[in-house]
């Protein structure tokens, strides 16, 4: 198999910014100027790690597609990290987020919205009671006190390199066998140790050991992980999830913001989980600021057993803006009418597409990598092959070497999200858009090892 050579790659690489600087002018500029305003010269902070020497700048979003200030246009495989999994600015949903936003954002009122999507969530996912946030990390950050609350336990669990938004306990990772902070933590404000253990995803014997103390509150796991790569989990490891937790008393949240992408119910559907609690956000509202929480018959029954809890004022599990109008007519239209039954039988053939193409490309060319497909999306890795947990996959993480596979794609039309090798699948989404990646990641894998 041959290997990366190193020079020649930063040679391509070279010609690459070139050819980046070359066909973005426009957005040079606006940078330049953002710089003097915006705190990096972006609005928010990971702006700045896309691939090339500054960031591409936007000028509109429509479907599957995304065109720059500099009249570039691309096929967009990144779909705002999940955010547009729908697509961008689907027809489905535009017209009645247009609609709502004339007749009412926020009032402090329930709509008629809100029960639809409270069966329609029910019916998808299997969790009979939901409530509402604005992102799936305040989903995440209410779960978790519900958990404590009901359970009086201090700590959570959650897996080596997890990731579920900026949610202070979770920013945890397994160091000589011990909790320690994440590398590049920002302002904790209390060492992790004291609120989280951390086991490797996959490993059934360091689950039970952690939770034998019965001081964990709950597991909050993606079903498989998808933030340091695509992780599968192996055959029976979802069985042995329940269980301990069942036996531990400990409260099992799953978090499928990413893991959507195996279907219109996500992994908990697909291979009938059975959480007691459950998350999402990101996509469910077409790109509206949106986010829920579901919970177990029993979960409810104790959260409002627990009479000490003040769940409106100062529980911490609500926020002004949450469940609004706009939000919830968003949130349904992306249901009825986008992310479909229909939908996913489109998106996962075409995330299969993608993957055979990457597959024959890295067979061709002899390198060392491997792809895996979770659904409707996919992602190639630079071992031979996948990662098992959280912590091989880290080690696989080559990030001079992702640098150049994304702006070889982006200067050739295709956008990648700029944390993962992976892609997406929208229903907006077509052949001729998955081939195009094809077609680029057969060029550059053959310019890689010198073809
Ligand atoms: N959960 C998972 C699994 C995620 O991947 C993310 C974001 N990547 C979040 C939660 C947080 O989403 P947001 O930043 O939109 O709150």
């Amino acid at each position: 198999m041959s290997k990366v050579d190193r020079a020649r790659m930063q040679g391509l690489m070279k010609r690459e910014e070139q050819r980046f600087r070359d066909a973005h002018k426009r957005s040079k500029e606006l940078f330049e100027r953002a710089t003097k305003s915006l705190l990096g010269g972006v609005p928010m902070s990971w702006m700045v790690e896309w691939p090339g020497t500054f960031p591409v700048f936007m000028e509109s979003a429509v479907a599957a597609r995304v065109t720059d200030v500099d009249g570039n246009a691309y096929v967009d495989l990144c779909l705002g990290d999940t955010g547009a999994m729908t697509g961008h600015a689907p027809s489905g949903s535009t017209g009645v987020i247009a609609e709502q936003l004339r007749r009412g954002i926020t009032t402090m009122l329930p709509s008629e919205d809100a029960v639809w999507v409270g069966e329609e969530l029910q019916r998808r996912f299997g969790l009979p009671y939901w409530n509402f946030t604005l992102t799936a990390t305040d989903a995440n950050r209410f779960a978790i006190r519900i958990a404590r609350q009901i359970t009086g336990r201090p700590k959570i669990l959650v897996y080596n390199y997890c990731y579920h938004g900026t949610v202070d306990e979770t920013f945890a990772t397994i160091g000589d066998g011990r909790t320690i902070t994440r590398k590049g933590n920002v302002g904790p404000p209390v060492p992790v140790e004291v609120t989280t253990v951390v086991v490797e995803f996959n490993d059934a014997e360091a689950l039970a050991r952690a939770l034998e103390p019965g001081d964990v509150a709950c597991v909050l796991a993606e079903p498989a992980l998808t933030n340091i790569g695509i992780v599968l989990p192996e055959p029976d490891y979802h069985d042995a999830l329940r269980e301990l937790t069942r036996k531990t008393g400990t409260i099992l949240i799953i978090d499928e913001t990413h893991t959507i992408c195996t279907g219109p119910g996500g992994a908990t559907r697909a291979w009938g989980l059975d959480p007691d609690m459950f998350t999402i956000g990101k996509p469910i509202g077409s790109g509206i600021p949106s986010g829920t929480y579901g919970v177990s018959e029993e979960v409810a029954r104790r959260m409002f057993d627990s009479t000490d809890a003040d769940y409106y004022d100062v529980g911490g599990i609500g926020g002004t803006l949450a469940g609004n109008a706009l939000s919830m007519a968003a949130i349904r239209a992306t249901l009825e009418n986008v992310l479909t039954e229909e939908a996913f039988a489109r998106m996962i053939p075409l995330a299969e597409r993608w993957t055979d193409g990457v597959h024959a490309a890295i067979e061709r060319n002899g390198l060392p990598w491997e792809v895996q497909r979770l659904g409707a999306r996919a992602e190639y890795w630079f071992t031979p092959t996948p990662p098992r947990n959280g912590g091989e996959a880290a080690a696989a993480d080559d990030r001079e070497l992702a640098a150049f596979t994304h702006l070889y794609a982006l200067n050739r039309g295709v956008l990648l999200t700029p944390f993962h090798n992976a892609a997406l699948m929208s229903p907006s989404t077509t052949q001729e858009d998955v081939d195009l990646h094809s077609e680029v990641f057969e060029e550059m894998t053959s310019e890689l090892v010198g073809g």
